[in-house]
């Protein structure tokens, strides 16, 4: 079902906004999968990347979603930005730079506006290759971004191996920040950590007032 999935354009992108707390403005999306399956209704991508990562399907799902994001974002206003979620496995696939130029190139999409985003599993695994690939995207102008902070190993020293753009502080420390002053503690520290080292940070899944008022 995942492989006919995609000639039978059952695949959708949700874009979620990011707004910039300083002006309350939307900075722009991130690019977020879903899949509407013909008998069983949406899946989520907890359930089918998994899969599609074992099978090998996520070097052409990958190459279709970061496509349509950017051909999504060169249609936007203004220098709203596209991020996209891009995994080990693409990084291991040695066409995934001539992919995200590709895409650039036919959407006429400012490099600047991309932003990739990649967990620290990307770097757990073929490391040199990953670095060599980041600063390749970087000279081109595209953003990069450290998703899922907090969670896993999330060693310190992945940040010092890259200058990233963006730390994304993991949604489920967002998720309790409300009732739970460990979970604010660890969103501050980790926005100061971002702040010192010239990078944004970005709290993920804020859904409450509540949340948003302690974030800010
Ligand atoms: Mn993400």
């Amino acid at each position: 079902d995942l492989r006919k999935a995609l000639p039978a354009g059952e695949f959708e992108l949700y874009y979620q906004p990011v707004v910039n707390l300083v002006n309350n403005e939307i900075s722009g999306f991130e690019a977020l999968l879903r899949w509407n399956h013909p008998t069983q209704g949406m899946i989520a991508p907890v359930t089918f990347i998994p899969l599609a990562e074992e099978i090998g399907f996520i070097v052409p799902l990958g190459e279709w979603v970061i496509r349509q994001a950017c051909a999504a974002a060169a249609r936007w206003p203004g220098d709203l930005r596209v991020a996209v979620n891009i995994s080990a496995v693409q990084f291991r696939n040695a066409g995934l730079m001539q992919v995200i130029v590709g895409a650039l190139a036919n959407s006429g999409l400012d490099p600047t506006r991309l932003e990739i985003e990649i967990t620290e599993t990307v770097l757990l695994e073929n490391k040199e290759t990953t670095l060599d690939v980041l600063h390749q995207l970087r000279a081109l102008g595209v953003r990069i971004a450290m998703d899922d902070f907090g969670t896993g190993y999330s060693s310190l020293t992945y940040l010092q191996c890259f200058p990233f753009d963006k730390i994304k502080i993991d949604r489920s420390f967002v998720k309790d920040i409300a009732d739970n002053t460990g979970s604010l503690n660890i969103v501050r520290a980790v926005a100061a950590l971002a702040n010192g080292m010239g990078m944004t940070a970005t709290a993920e899944g804020v859904e409450t007032r509540e949340q948003l008022d302690r974030i800010t």
